[in-house]
């Protein structure tokens, strides 16, 4: 299929590269693709950055049927722009599609969308250090229509935003809460899938914590309430006796890219690395006996975020003295290193 482009003929001023934050700006340009029933995916487009005309009975606005992903663009050290993963973030987009039963979408047509995408807005894409172009694809039911079934018409889209460093000052270990009231996902639920709907689920606990004086959650099990399973939007890992430890994929936890950019590399390093469901109170046992080394947690936005505080059930537990670990260290450089093409791409991640 050819993608139509129509350019923006009002482009906007370009914001301050050193004062970006995350997901504040858009680019000029956004791609549209749209789906009927009965006819597929059609109609792929470039056009200027803008609102969109929805039937406010659209069904994506009641039933929350939509999906989306998160990756990003860098102006790599040569000039060029570098993509880190992105099949895999298109995989996942069709795995959170079957699962709130969205039509799936040609990998390699949603591939040409943000190659396309991002060459008309290159002249977007930021410099400055630790910044980079965040890629934001989705996709909504359209259908005007207030019975709750899957919808028969779709939007696939996708929108850039230029993004700071996650952490002005590298990285910086962050106070996390572990949430023993409120629960994110349960076993045969969509946690495992980017949908809107886990999302606005967080959001109490989030808010919460943030009063408590933390700036995250560290998720429990939904089903008992004790198995550790992930950290806001990212994934967590405990360094204990030598060994890294992280929840496994067993259907509550989103498969995070930066989770198996990280265990591939800790492995290659000999590291290892253990998923396996491990309890909170165990983990709180092995913090006592002093073997809880390192804490950190997996993301696009952060890369790596050292954990230095877990408060649970009425207590801190400071992890390495809220020091950034080696090991967060040493991932978050070589991660960031592949990504920006500043070392070899030996697992073939960057395009
Ligand atoms: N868990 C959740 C719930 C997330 O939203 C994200 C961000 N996509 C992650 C983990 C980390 O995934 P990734 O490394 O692919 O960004």
């Amino acid at each position: 299929m050819d993608i139509k482009i129509v350019k923006n003929s009002n482009p906007k001023v370009k914001p301050d590269q050193n004062n970006l934050g995350f997901g504040n700006y858009f680019t000029d340009h956004m791609f549209i693709m749209d789906y009927t029933k009965g006819i597929g995916w059609h109609d792929p487009r470039v056009a200027p950055y803008g609102p969109l005309e929805l039937d406010p009975s659209a069904m994506v606005f009641h039933y929350a049927q939509e999906t989306f992903e998160g990756l990003k663009a860098y102006k790599a050290v040569d000039g060029s722009i570098q993509l880190f993963r992105v099949r895999d973030n298109l995989k996942r987009l069709n795995i959170s599609n079957d699962r709130v039963c969205i039509p799936q979408i040609d990998e390699k047509m949603m591939f040409e969308a943000i190659k396309t995408l991002i060459e008309v807005d290159k002249d977007w894409i930021p410099s400055a250090p630790g910044t980079s172009l965040y890629v934001r694809p989705f996709v909504i039911a359209t259908d005007p229509y207030l019975g709750v079934r899957p919808a028969g018409t779709y939007k696939f889209m996708v929108i850039l935003s230029p993004v700071g460093a996650y952490y002005k000052e590298g990285l910086n270990p962050t106070k996390i809460y572990v949430e023993d009231k409120y629960v994110r996902a349960v076993p045969g639920g969509i946690g495992f899938a980017k949908t809107g709907g886990n999302y606005a689920a967080s959001l109490k606990a989030q808010v919460e914590a943030n009063e408590k004086g933390y700036s995250q959650v560290l998720w429990l099990d939904g089903k008992e309430r004790k198995y550790i399973e992930e950290v806001g939007t990212s994934n967590a890992f405990f360094k204990i006796e030598g060994k890294v430890y992280t929840a496994p994929l067993e259907g509550s936890i989103l498969s995070g890219i930066t989770r198996d950019s990280a265990i591939r590399l800790m492995k290659d390093w000999g590291y290892e690395v253990i998923e396996q469901r491990m309890t909170i109170q165990e983990l709180k046992d092995l913090y006592e006996e002093g073997k809880l080394e390192e804490a950190f947690a997996t993301g696009t936005a952060a890369v790596i975020s050292p954990i230095g505080t877990l408060g649970w059930n009425g207590e801190d537990m400071v992890i390495n003295e809220s020091r950034i670990g080696a090991l967060s260290q040493k991932l978050y450089d070589a991660i960031t290193s592949i990504q920006y093409g500043k070392d070899e791409d030996k697992f073939d991640w960057v395009t």
